[in-house]
């Protein structure tokens, strides 16, 4: 559920109309509403009521300074993979106790600087990062908190590029190893050994997967706790997929979800983590672009927007599905044609669909692609020189520009022509 809908035939944004943010921000833009990023949070708090627990949001699905903020003042943790997100986490006002470090190549100077600033726990990926974790927190005089990802060797049945959980991914460790390396880990100085971390991949749109990782994590718990290991916090990850068409049939809700954490880990008493990322922010943007041109091709007419593959990759990376929809709503029953819709990047790949079944647009209509809120923002790039993605918050009835455009000095003021030249 979002709150992006048709008012009197114009595409609004919570009780702003679409319209009126294109007019005064330019074209192209990403828009957020406040209501939806809250009310998939609590969707997530709500599922795991009853047991002990932390909503770590996965914040590289759009880490903007706002949403962060935004998610921070309902009590959600972070979850986060890089220096530079951990060091968003603490400028939006989270608690070091609420962050939590994944992501498979954490640097030293990454590590000290969670140590440094406060971390929940690291999420350990492998061997030699432990070896490291070890050595800086001993240096530090610290001792890092520690669950370490097992790769449970589940196939999540996701597109391959965001498959983590099948032992011929780079994550985690093998399952089967798991004892011996924790046997490891507890030996070692300046560590903790809290807990187990596992996350097999994103876009799930069944629960089976899930269900089969979660039982061989319940399984592993009860062993190393015989071996002495004091397991108290389980990071289940994240990975629940939304709907990017309305057309499909819609994934599982966060309450089943809930529910089947519940069944699998529930009597262990440990404390639970999960770390969903596109389920919070996904339908809760749009990316909001001008049809440039009505170019009419071999057997195919193009629609060629502003916005690029750029702006938002996950097409060309992903072969994945936006629905796009124009701000005013077509009248019902209004002709359909087939559209290729591209940008204006100089490359193939930049196609967002392809035979599109669209009412009839020209140069000038304004669309909005659904579900653009995650991985679209952050994934975005200045190729060919294209001013950085704007980003806009709305709430109710007002909304703020939350990340600008750069203008073109901007952009090339960051450039340095050595002396020499
Ligand atoms: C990307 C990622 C997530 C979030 O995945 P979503 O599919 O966006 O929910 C959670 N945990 C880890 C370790 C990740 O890498």
């Amino acid at each position: 559920m979002d709150h992006f809908l048709y008012r009197d035939g114009v595409l609004f944004a919570e009780d702003v109309a679409v319209s009126e943010i294109a007019a005064a921000v330019g074209t192209p833009f990403y828009v957020y509403s406040t209501a939806t990023l809250e009310r998939h949070f609590r969707l997530f708090d709500e599922a795991l009521a009853g047991m002990d627990h932390l909503v770590c949001y996965a914040m590289k699905a759009a880490s903007n300074q706002a949403i962060l903020k935004t998610l921070a003042a309902l009590g959600a943790g972070m979850d986060v993979v890089s220096g530079g997100e951990y060091a968003r986490a603490k400028a939006a006002g989270v608690p070091g106790e609420r962050i939590v470090f994944s992501g498979v190549g954490k640097t030293r100077d990454e590590i000290a600087m969670a140590l440094e600033g406060g971390i929940r726990q690291f999420n350990v990926e492998s061997e030699p990062e432990m070896l490291v974790l070890s050595e800086v927190a001993s240096a530090m005089g610290k001792v890092a908190p520690i669950t370490i990802r097992v790769n449970p060797d589940v196939d999540a049945k996701t597109h391959a590029k965001i498959a983590t959980g099948k032992s011929e991914n780079k994550f985690g460790i093998p399952i089967a190893k798991a004892r011996a390396v924790y046997a490891e880990a507890a030996a070692l100085p300046g560590l903790e050994v809290i807990g187990i971390d596992v996350h097999i991949g994103s876009q799930l749109t069944d629960l089976a997967p899930f269900e089969a990782a979660y039982l061989k994590v319940a399984e592993l718990t009860e062993q190393l706790r015989a071996d002495g290991h004091n397991i108290r916090r389980l990071d289940l990850g994240g990975g629940l997929g939304i709907p990017y068409a309305r057309s499909n049939e819609a994934p599982p809700l966060p309450t089943d979800y809930g529910k089947l954490i519940q069944r699998t880990v529930g009597h262990l008493g440990c404390e639970i983590e999960i770390e969903p990322g596109r389920l919070i922010a996904g339908n809760a943007g749009l990316l909001v672009s001008e049809v440039i041109y009505v170019k009419q091709g071999e057997g195919r007419e193009f629609l060629i927007l502003d916005a690029a593959m750029n702006d938002l990759v996950r097409p060309a990376m992903y072969d994945a599905w936006h629905d796009i929809v124009p701000l005013n709503e077509p009248e019902a029953g209004a002709e359909q044609l087939p559209y290729d819709i591209v940008g204006p990047v100089c490359e193939s790949g930049d196609t967002f669909a392809k035979a599109r079944m669209m009412p009839q647009l020209q140069a000038g209509d304004v669309v909005a692609f659904r579900s653009a809120g995650a991985y679209g923002a952050v994934m975005a790039s200045e190729y060919n020189t294209r001013p950085l993605v704007p980003e806009v918050l709305v709430k109710g009835d007002h909304f703020a520009v939350i990340r600008a455009r750069p203008s073109f000095d901007e952009m090339i003021s960051r450039d340095t022509i050595p002396e020499w030249l």
